[in-house]
């Protein structure tokens, strides 16, 4: 594995790859993931089986996708995740098609605030509009609904989360799903209560700064 370019760091998004799967955020061969190592960019590659996914198979471009290694073909949204490191300073991009924001997308066309949680995304989500995978189209819509927030659902989808790193953008995404979730739950027997803006503007500030430890005493 040593003479493989950035072996580590494509094992990381490999393994995070195979836990998007156990924690049932994209089923098959569906959703994607990427990380920026400086000038690079590593992809998981299209249409392969995350189970049997290695380190070898990701596939490493420039910022501007042009294949500096691997011999998969990179994944159909490459445009998508390139898009998130030149317009939103992504380091990280995670991209599922999870159920209950693809169920919410149908509905809505934002993730409404039915709990601070959704502060941690800069105080909203938008549903941005469908466009075919792949496309020009499907970028411009995800980075427009990425203009506000670190996160996005994308209409008959999915959703997109970026981050300082591949931990935070895949924290956004698990936390993503979990709101839509509890909106749906909440949505299937009745009208759910929402958290009024003056409230989420206080949380989304006092986000800023949760979880921030002193200097010297994490890992
Ligand atoms: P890839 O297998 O090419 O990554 O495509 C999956 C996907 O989610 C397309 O939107
Ligand atoms: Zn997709």
């Amino acid at each position: 594995m040593s003479n493989v370019m950035l072996a580590d760091e494509r094992q990381s998004v490999v393994d995070l790859a195979q836990r998007m799967v156990r924690d049932r955020l994209v089923v098959g061969t569906s959703g994607n993931i990427s990380r920026r190592v400086g000038d690079h960019v590593l992809l998981t590659p299209s249409g392969t089986d995350y189970d049997t996914m290695t380190a070898k198979d990701i596939v490493v471009v420039t910022l501007d996708g042009e294949r500096v290694d691997g011999l998969l073909n990179p994944t159909v949204e490459m445009p998508l995740h390139l898009m998130c490191y030149a317009r939103h300073d992504a380091q990280a991009v995670v991209h599922t098609h999870s159920t209950a924001a693809t169920a919410l997308s149908l509905l809505q066309d934002e993730v409404p605030p039915v709990h601070y949680q959704l502060a941690m995304f800069g105080g909203s989500v938008a549903v941005a509009p469908y466009a075919t995978y792949g496309t020009e189209a499907l970028v411009n819509n995800v980075s427009n609904a990425l203009s506000e927030s670190t996160g996005a659902v994308m209409k008959h989808h999915g959703t997109i989360c970026i981050g300082e790193n591949l931990q935070k953008a895949y924290d956004r995404a698990r936390q993503l799903e979990w709101l839509c979730d509890v909106w749906l739950r909440a949505r299937s027997v009745g009208e759910p209560a929402l958290l009024p803006a003056d409230e989420m503007e206080r949380v989304t500030a006092g986000f800023l700064s949760y979880g921030k430890q002193p200097t010297g005493t994490q890992a």
